[in-house]
């Protein structure tokens, strides 16, 4: 950094490279073919300011400018950094298998083929090849969800925030809506049932206290003006102790007598019972429907291991209401989520090869056993290239479900931490987001921990990790 320390500000202002002799030098053809001659002058336009403010602030050169092959190569560096895509894998080591700041579900080489298929070329997305005639785009998944679920028909969105809105708008605008007080969840940002209520014109009635709420308290609330009584899965929370809740089948029974809709926000719903992995059971959409719910909702890519989607299913006439309504053509799926939710679909027909498909599933599937065996062998590797510095020993943790399902259930894991001096860690955790392929954990206990059940490929992982220690 300190070269020619010794000349003054003014010759060294003068000794920088012009912009046309950088632009006119034989190794920025490739670098214009590459990134194209606006970007190539913007670029070193930015390096000359960089190397002029080291000239003021240090009165010398900066290193890059100490050879021309290493402005070259620095510049080179400086494009591909701008260029780099922002959503680029990252190795998620956070401990929360559905880490919607990272994308949440991760999805099956079947649907990543689907997707890249459809992308690729045209694709019969409303148009029935035997009739020749126009088709509907939610048809080509409609099938396969009814065949899952048992249900009459089924609607496709972007979300599932999406979903509630388009039921509560389609059913039940104008009218009212009745929900226990147990049950107005918010689940982050701005979705709170409440302000969704409103945003669909309906008038939530609210039943019921916070911990208990009773069937006669949903029978008193009903007027000829209830739109429909609504349960919402308070899938991020737990209230536990003196507690009453309605279910869905007595429900179902009131609503049918009364003659009016139950419908259900399930949350994240899912489709296989994940008590294998020592989950707990989320409900599941094709038990809400047996118990008599109209139309539940749920989420692509929560539990479901898919695409970011909602999902509606239930009765036909009222499906057919949500379909006709002005707001899912504002709502509807692009081909690409539609191809990647069928193909994850069609994984949950053969329920033996579902847990190695799905990579969530193949996730939550492994043992401790094998993470600690994994864990050991990092920590011999890596020892010795993260060392004195940084120590790093395999801990036991728990892993989270994520995305706000099951928030008081973990999975015992296994973590790598590493421990240094304080004010080390924090940039060691740095460090590590700053790699071509970040690796993101999390700081506890003073060690940054690396939970390895989100591991996707050991070996590049250790590799990256090599590559961190080389240069912590
Ligand atoms: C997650 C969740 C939503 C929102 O679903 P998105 O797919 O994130 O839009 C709505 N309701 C409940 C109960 C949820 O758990």
């Amino acid at each position: 950094m300190m070269t020619q320390v010794f000349d003054s500000p003014e010759q060294l202002y003068r000794s920088l490279p012009s912009m046309d002799s950088l632009l006119a030098a034989d190794a920025s053809q490739s670098l214009k073919q590459q990134y194209g001659k606006g970007e190539l002058k913007t670029a070193i336009n930015q390096l000359l300011q960089q190397a002029r403010r080291n000239i003021a602030e240090h009165n010398s050169l900066p290193s890059w400018l100490a050879s021309s092959e290493m402005t070259f190569e620095y510049l080179a560096q400086h494009l591909q950094q701008q260029h780099q895509l922002s959503l680029r894998p990252v190795h998620n080591l956070t401990g929360t298998i559905l880490h919607t700041n990272l994308g949440r579900s991760q999805q099956s080489e079947a649907a990543i083929e689907a997707v890249t298929q459809v992308m690729r070329y045209p694709t019969p997305l409303e148009f029935e090849l035997q009739a020749g005639k126009r088709g509907h785009r939610d048809n080509a998944v409609s099938s396969l969800i009814n065949r899952l679920t048992g249900a009459e028909a089924c609607c496709v969105v972007n979300n599932n925030a999406a979903a509630v809105l388009l039921m509560l708008s389609s059913v039940c605008a104008g009218k009212e809506v009745i929900v226990s007080r147990g049950e107005l969840v918010e689940i982050g940002g701005a979705f709170r049932i409440p302000d969704i209520m409103r945003q669909a014109g309906c008038t939530l009635v609210e039943v019921g206290a916070t911990n208990r709420t009773h069937l006669r308290d949903y029978e008193n609330a009903i007027t000829e003006n209830t739109g429909a009584i609504m349960k919402v899965h308070t899938s991020n929370y737990h209230i536990q102790g003196f507690t009453a809740a309605v279910d869905e089948s007595t429900l179902g029974q009131l609503c049918r007598e009364r003659g009016i809709p139950l419908i259900s926000d399930l949350g994240s719903g899912a489709l296989t019972d994940l008590r294998r992995f020592g989950l707990k059971q989320e409900p599941m959409p094709q038990q809400m429907l047996a118990d008599g719910v109209d139309l539940v909702s749920f989420s692509g890519d929560k539990l479901l291991g898919g695409p970011q989607a909602g999902l509606i299913v239930g009765k036909q006439a009222l499906i057919a209401k949500l379909q006709s309504h002005p707001l899912k053509r504002a709502l509807r799926c692009d081909k690409l989520i539609l191809a990647a939710l069928e193909a994850t679909l069609l994984h949950y027909l053969n329920p033996e090869t579902l847990d190695s498909e799905l990579p969530i599933m193949a996730k939550f599937a492994r043992s401790q056993a094998e993470l600690a065996e994994q864990a050991a062998h990092f920590v011999a590797q890596l020892t010795p290239v993260f060392a004195p510095k940084f120590q790093l020993q395999a801990v036991e943790c728990q892993t989270q479900v994520g995305s706000g399902s099951q928030p008081d259930t973990h999975l015992p894991s296994v973590a790598l931490a590493f421990s240094a001096q304080t004010g080390e860690l924090s940039k060691l955790e740095q460090h590590f987001k700053a790699h071509s392929r970040p690796v993101i954990g999390r700081i506890a206990n003073e060690q940054l921990l690396l939970d390895l059940r989100g591991a996707d490929d050991f070996e590049l992982l250790l590799q990256t990790l090599r590559e961190l220690g080389a240069s912590a």
